[in-house]
C-alpha cells in the first residue's frame, strides 16, 4: 500500500500535523479548527486564534 501522509505544521499550535484544513497558504489541524469553532469571542483564547489567523496571506484581489 503506497499511502502519502502530509506532515504540515499548523499555523495555530506550530505543531506538525497530518489532518487538517488549508485557508489559502495557511494550515489549521482538525484539532485547532475545532478549537477556534468552540471558542467564544469573549474567551481570551479567541483573540489569540484571530491574530494567529491574521498571519494568513490572503490573495490579492483584483479589481
Ligand atoms: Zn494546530
Amino acid at each position: 500500500m503506497n499511502r502519502t501522509t502530509f506532515n504540515e505544521r499548523c499555523g495555530i499550535c506550530e505543531e506538525r500535523k497530518e489532518r487538517g484544513i488549508h485557508l489559502y497558504n495557511f494550515f489549521i489541524c482538525t484539532e485547532c479548527e475545532y478549537n477556534i469553532i468552540h471558542t467564544e469571542p469573549r474567551e481570551e483564547k479567541y483573540n489569540y486564534y484571530l491574530r494567529k489567523l491574521k498571519n494568513i496571506n490572503q490573495p490579492t484581489l483584483y479589481s
